[in-house]
C-alpha cells in the first residue's frame, strides 16, 4: 500500500503534467475508484484518522492513531493481525517512525503528539522492516529510556543513513534503517530514498517470509509542501512518488502475486491549476494552507486489483485489502 499524504485529483494531475502524461506512472493503472476520505465526527480528516480508517477499517476522531471512538480503545491494524499470521511487515516512508501515518498501522495513542509513546509502541509489533527517520525519537527521550537498545535485543539490525549494503537483505534478521533523526529532508533538497528502498524493502520482505508482506510506503512529504503552499517542494515530492509507485509496480509486474494500491489519505492545500500565460502550461495556485474534504482517488494493479473500483468510504480499502486475502475483514469493536 502506497499513501501519498494529501494527494487527492489534483496533485496527481499536477504530478502527471510535471512528469509528462506518456511517461507518468498513473497511466500503468487500469482500475481506479475514489474514497471518501471524512473522518468519525468530521468532514475533514486529518491524516491520524485518515490512515487509522486504511489501517484498522473504522472511522475515528481527528488525532487519533490506531484507537476508536468513543473511549479511543485499541484496534488492531492489518499490519499487526498479518504479522501475527507469518506475514513480512515493513514500513517505508519520508518522515519519522512516530510521524501519523506510519503510526497510525502500528501504534495506539489518543493524541498523534504522543510520539515518545509510539515509539514504545514499535516494541509491541515485530515489524520486519522499517526504513524512515525518526531515531530520536528512540533513543533522544525526555524519560531516558532506549529504545534503540532495547530493539537490538529483540533481534534487530539498526542503521543510519540511506546504504543498505550493511542490512540483512536476505531476510535473515529484522532491521530499522534510520535516515534522519528527527524528519528527513525535502525531495527538492536531494533526498531520493524512497525509491530505491521500495524496491529493495519488497525484495526483502518476499525473502522474509513465504506467507506474503504487506509494506506501507509513504510519500509524507507530498502534504508538507502543500500546507506550505510550496510549489517547487510540491513539484520535487510527487515526481518523488511517481518514481516510488514505479518501482512498486516493477516489482508487482514481476513477482505476479503483488497488489498494489495506491492512494491518499486526503486532499490538502486546496490545489487548482489555472490558465497559465505559457502556452500548453498551467499554474498552480492553493486555495489553502489546510485539508480538504475531496475525493482521493485509489489505484490498484495486480491481483483482485478490480475490487478497488467504485466511490466507496476510506475504511472500504481496509475490508477490500482482506477481500483481496481471501479472508472476511478482522474488523475491530
Ligand atoms: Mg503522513
Ligand atoms: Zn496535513
Amino acid at each position: 500500500m502506497l499513501i501519498g499524504d494529501g494527494m487527492a485529483t489534483p496533485q496527481i494531475s499536477a504530478g502527471l503534467y510535471w512528469k509528462s502524461p506518456e511517461k507518468s506512472v498513473w497511466r500503468q493503472f487500469s482500475v481506479t475508484g475514489f474514497h471518501k476520505s471524512h473522518a468519525h465526527d468530521e468532514r475533514v480528516t486529518d491524516s491520524a484518522a485518515g490512515a487509522t480508517a486504511f489501517a484498522c477499517g473504522r472511522k475515528t476522531t481527528n488525532g487519533a492513531v490506531g484507537v476508536l471512538p468513543p473511549d479511543n480503545h485499541s484496534c488492531r491494524t492489518i499490519l499487526e493481525e498479518l504479522d501475527a499470521r507469518g506475514w513480512a511487515t515493513g514500513m517505508v516512508v519520508t518522515c519519522s517512525a512516530t510521524h501519523a501515518t506510519p503510526a497510525a498501522f502500528i501504534a495506539h495513542q489518543d493524541i498523534r503528539a504522543f510520539t515518545e509513546a509510539i515509539a514504545e509502541d514499535f516494541l509491541d509489533t515485530p515489524l520486519d522492516c522499517f526504513v524512515g527517520g525518526g531515531r530520536g525519537f528512540f533513543d533522544e527521550r525526555p524519560d531516558q529510556k532506549n529504545l534503540i537498545d532495547s530493539l537490538k535485543r529483540r533481534g534487530y539490525v539498526i542503521r543510519n543513513g540511506t546504504n543498505f549494503n550493511h542490512l540483512p537483505m536476505d531476510g535473515s534478521a529484522p532491521f530499522m534503517l534510520f535516515t534522519a533523526d528527527r524528519e528527513p529532508g525535502t525531495a527538492s533538497a536531494g533526498r531520493r530514498y524512497l525509491p530505491p528502498a521500495t524496491r529493495q524493502v519488497s525484495q526483502y520482505l518476499k525473502r522474509r517470509s513465504p506467507k506474503g508482506f504487506f509494506l506501507l510506503v509513504e510519500g509524507s512529504q507530498i502534504d508538507w509542501a502543500l500546507h506550505a503552499n510550496d510549489r517547487n517542494w510540491l513539484k520535487a515530492e510527487m515526481l518523488d512518488f511517481d518514481e516510488t509507485v514505479s518501482a512498486a509496480l516493477q516489482f508487482a509486474a514481476a513477482d505476479g502475486e503483488t497488489l498494489v494500491i495506491v492512494t491518499g489519505d486526503h486532499e490538502c492545500g486546496g490545489l487548482s491549476l489555472n490558465p497559465s500565460e505559457k502556452k500548453r502550461e498551467f499554474t498552480p495556485a492553493f486555495g489553502s494552507r489546510l485539508h480538504s474534504a475531496a475525493l482521493v482517488p485509489v489505484f490498484a494493479y495486480g491481483p483482485k486489483a478490480e475490487l478497488f473500483s467504485g466511490i466507496y468510504d476510506n475504511t472500504a480499502i481496509y475490508s477490500k485489502m482482506w477481500d483481496a486475502l481471501g479472508y472476511p475483514a478482522q474488523l475491530s469493536k
